[in-house]
């Protein structure tokens, strides 16, 4: 339990950043404490050394001529050698010894010591030698820790009569090192809580944010689409949130229209199917033996079978582009294919009374297109203008070559309106080859205009299902032309009729290639 709490802890993005901080901080604050507190011990203990040498040269000048007077035997008029020692040591705060020359003890401010030879001790053997040299160690008589410095007792001649030995103990200069230290340490102590602190505060600013958006992302994976996070913390990840709530927010769109396609797909589905139910009811209860009326609903269901196969093209056409199968495309004359599309439209056109009127050229530039997909974007727009077009009315089929750097971009059809948010030309096209199908029908009101390339958009909904129509023809146009680097445009007056119009670029100029 608790190793899986440190494990937790450990691996969360918010404990590492405080760990990590804290670490460098007791790293280069240890350091630093650890490096003054040895340079501020041994500054504290050198100038101990220096002060202990200075006095104890100062002491050793006073008794030069007390001392030389004594060794003559001479009765000073001043104070004794003893009594001049006791009074140094009380003003140093520390113990004089005196010794002869020969390193024998004449006088000790401390009765402790007794009257001994002191030639082992190195302050002595520096002194002998004309060096300075201090030293720390126990003292033989008190047992504690001291300070050890000595100096010659010189005659101006440099005759040497005697050494003096300063000693002070240890204990106060070790206290004073402690006191020292233990500052640091608080110093370094309150530093690192205060660079704790703001280490907390700012690894918590980092990863909450991403906390919060790891606690959004579960929730919208888990189906709560509608959740977004408040984009806080740094720049950087503040705009993380942002396009993390973009993100999210294209998703809800795309997953209902998906939702959408699919209701729509399925009630366009049930009513072909449902209608042909009926029929077979009907045929089934009604017809027997009647070869008219089973003519009459086998024609009837015929419609309808060819009103579902004609809706799961669509459907299927459709799904084939948005999963961004490109068509295979090669250079194509398009003439032949539009020539060839009146003739398969003409009786069809004859029939229901249209006048179906061709202007297209022999022959038009390449585009690099796939001639089925070709095919079915003028088929459709052939399709809706007989069907959208009274009998009597006229039809016309025209192709063109234009130049799109002197095109407006509303130049194509009355109304001008744009299928796509790009104009061809403006996309650095050169050329374009322009197929218009115009027709002298019901035409489209302005407010529908806009809808009409969208899935399952119909301006009379009733009337086009009769029609055979499922909306999803001209969406099929607008995405093959579209996949082709081409663009569809429509215009329409009420009552007088509508133009389409479709540009594709000619294959010198055009983006597409073939897959
Ligand atoms: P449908 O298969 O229902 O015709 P489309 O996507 O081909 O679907 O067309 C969408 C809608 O645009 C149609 O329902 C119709 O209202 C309108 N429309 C399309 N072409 C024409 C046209 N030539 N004249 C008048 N309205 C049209």
């Amino acid at each position: 339990m608790a190793t899986a709490l440190a494990t937790r802890l450990s691996r969360s993005l918010q404990s590492r950043l405080l760990l990590t901080y804290v670490a460098l901080m007791v790293l280069s604050v240890g350091g630093l404490i650890l490096w003054t507190g040895q340079r501020l011990q041994a500054a504290a203990i050198e100038q101990a050394e220096h002060n202990l040498e200075l006095e104890a040269f100062i002491i050793a000048d006073a008794l030069r001529e007390p001392l030389d007077k004594w060794a003559q035997g001479e009765n000073s008029e001043g104070r004794s050698p003893q009594s001049l020692v006791r009074s140094y040591a009380e003003s140093a705060g520390g113990r004089v010894t005196v010794t002869d020359a020969g390193l024998r003890v004449l006088f000790s401010s401390d009765e402790r010591v007794p009257t001994h030879n002191e030639e082992s001790h190195p302050e002595f053997v520096a002194a002998r030698a004309g060096r300075e040299q201090h030293d720390i160690r126990r003292d033989e008589w008190s047992g504690e820790e001291r300070l050890f410095v000595a100096a010659s007792v010189s005659e101006e001649d440099r005759k040497v009569l005697g050494f003096v030995q300063l000693s002070v103990p240890m204990a106060p200069i070790y206290a004073e090192i402690r006191q020292t230290w233990l500052s640091l340490f608080v110093v370094g102590g309150i530093a690192l809580i205060i660079t704790a602190l703001i280490s907390l505060v700012l690894a918590h600013q980092i990863a909450r944010p991403v906390q919060a958006l790891t606690v959004i992302t579960e929730q919208i994976a888990a189906g709560r689409l509608e959740r977004r996070v408040t984009p806080a913390g740094p720049d950087e990840i503040q705009r993380l949130g942002q396009a993390f709530n973009r993100m999210a927010e294209r998703v809800q769109e795309m997953l209902a229209q998906q939702q959408a396609f699919v209701a729509n797909a399925a009630h366009e589905l049930r009513s072909p199917l449902t209608s042909l139910r009926l029929r077979l009811e009907m045929l089934q209860m009604h017809a027997h033996g009647d070869a008219d009326l089973t003519r009459h609903y086998l024609r009837q269901m015929e419609r309808e079978v060819d009103r579902l196969r004609r809706l799961v093209d669509h459907l299927l056409a459709l799904s084939a582009l948005d999963e961004g199968k490109r068509p295979s495309c090669t250079p194509l004359d398009l003439a032949p294919l539009l020539y060839a599309l009146v003739d398969e439209m003409g009786p069809l056109a004859r029939q229901a009374d249209l006048d179906l009127c061709v202007d297209v050229p022999p022959h038009l530039p390449p585009v690099m297109a796939n001639a089925e997909q070709m095919h079915i974007v003028v088929r459709n727009l052939l399709d809706n203008a007989m069907k959208y077009t009274p009998a009597g009315g006229r039809i016309t089929l025209r192709a063109t070559t234009a130049d799109l750097k002197q095109r407006s971009s509303g130049a194509a059809g009355r109304g001008g309106l744009a299928s796509g948010p790009l104009d061809l030309n403006t996309s650095g096209q050169k050329a374009a080859v322009v197929i218009e199908v115009a027709d002298t029908g019901i035409g489209i009101p302005a407010e529908a205009l806009s809808h009409i390339f969208e899935r399952f958009y119909r301006v009379d909904r009733a009337w086009s299902r009769r029609q055979g129509g499922a909306g999803l023809g001209l969406a099929l146009v607008r995405a093959i032309v579209e996949a082709h680097g081409g663009h569809v445009k429509v215009g329409s007056q009420p009552g007088q009729g509508s133009v389409f119009t479709v540009l594709l670029p000619t294959s010198e100029t055009s983006g597409a290639t073939g897959s």
